[in-house]
């Protein structure tokens, strides 16, 4: 018989599991408590249980999803880049950033993965060209948490999920890793510092508003014309500007909390003198945070893809940048500039795909939603 998989199963579920094999269910409580609390990665560990108990569990059950295939650290030491294999042979990237920043000097962030690739094919992504593999089920979204807690010895005191794949588009699944995550016998993070972040699907956006919780949301907006958005990110065909605007001021309206905007700086693609102004103006009715994050370069993808003028992006100057920041910075909202952490070992924002899924599965992109 297959082993079932606990990781990922809510209170209700690990109860009926351990009702199912004869035991109490105040086992499922306990055995909640080791697996999201403590990080418990084999039944072993359980100490609360009897040997006859923990060998039972090991031969119905698993614990582990994800395996740890190699782990970077870049030359700054602020960031981490793990590296993890799935039950099915397929990988997944995790990037923990140490966060020295004036004011918060114990921050660690971790930025997790919801899907295997992703379909939404933003022209400047290195996970857009992969196409998507598959979502990652609840227990592998959580599990990114646990092992990086466990493999760095560091707390994780926010989570993005900002890494590959489009969160939205595994929506169920994400929901149930937030909830896991912000569970106060488990990982215990606060709502508020758990962020999504997503390249603009309306329909799941008015959807995460109507949820009542504390999750905090981010918008890829990454261009201020529907002409230029339409290019480099192929979902505002179906999702324009317009309407992602409303759903993101709906979003602050319903949720009373602050939106963040990020937005990619490409060199003459949406960084002129006009951009930073409409992007002011487009922002302004919105209370929000603006982030700039200017564009890494994705090196072997571009050579594989190959041919297609759009994909041949560039950052622009350190002058350009900081006069776009100066611009953006006279209007109402909060601007910050990220330097993507770990552009070294292929950590920073964009630059995760993994090697080991050659060849690019072309075939599998395209919108699908
Ligand atoms: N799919 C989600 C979350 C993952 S992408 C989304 O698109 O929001 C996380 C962020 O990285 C997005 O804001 C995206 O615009 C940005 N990004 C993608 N490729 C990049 C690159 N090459 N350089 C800089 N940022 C990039
Ligand atoms: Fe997918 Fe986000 Fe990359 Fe776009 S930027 S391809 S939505 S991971």
């Amino acid at each position: 018989m297959p082993k079932q998989h606990l990781k990922g199963l809510d209170r209700d579920e690990l109860t009926a599991f351990m009702v199912g094999l004869g035991e109490q269910p105040f086992r499922a409580k306990q055995l909640f408590r080791w697996m999201y609390g403590r990080a418990a990665q084999d039944f072993d560990e359980i100490t609360d249980f009897a040997k006859p108990l923990r060998q039972r569990l090991q031969e119905a059950a698993a614990l582990a999803t994800l395996t740890l295939e190699t782990q970077q650290i870049s030359q700054r030491r602020d960031a981490e880049k793990y590296l993890f294999r799935l039950a099915d042979g397929l990988h997944v990237e995790s990037v923990l950033m140490r966060d020295g920043a004036p004011g918060r000097p114990n921050r660690h962030t971790l930025c997790i993965s919801s899907q295997v690739g992703c379909p939404v094919d933003c022209k400047f992504c290195a996970t857009g060209l992969m196409g998507l593999l598959r979502n990652l089920r609840p227990g592998e979204i959580v599990d990114q948490v646990l092992m990086v807690k466990r493999l760095s010895g560091s707390p994780v005191t926010n989570v993005v999920v900002m890494g590959m794949g489009e969160p939205l588009l595994n929506y169920d699944a994400l929901l149930k890793a937030c909830y896991l995550l912000a569970d106060d016998e488990g990982p215990n993070l606060a709502q508020r510092r758990l962020v999504i972040s997503t390249s603009g699907l309306v329909p799941k956006i008015e959807r995460f508003t109507q949820e009542g919780h504390k999750f905090r949301l981010a918008i890829s907006l990454n261009a201020t014309t529907d002409e230029v958005r339409n290019q480099i990110m192929p979902i505002n065909r179906k999702y324009p500007i317009a309407a992602l605007l409303q759903a993101a001021r709906e979003y602050t309206r319903q949720a009373k909390q602050r939106i963040t905007f990020e937005y990619i700086l490409l060199d003459g693609v949406n960084d002129s003198p006009a951009d930073a102004e409409r992007l002011k103006n487009l922002t302004r009715p919105i209370p929000c945070k603006i982030n700039l994050i200017p564009y890494n370069p994705i090196a072997e993808p571009h050579a594989v893809a190959g041919g297609d003028s759009l994909l041949a992006f560039r950052r622009p100057s350190f002058e350009r940048i900081e006069a776009f920041l100066a611009a953006v910075r006279t209007g109402p909202n909060t601007v910050t500039l990220r330097w993507s952490k770990g552009d070294d070992i292929d950590a920073a924002c964009g630059q995760l795909w993994t090697k080991a899924q050659k060849p690019i599965r072309a075939e599998k992109k395209g919108i699908v939603i």
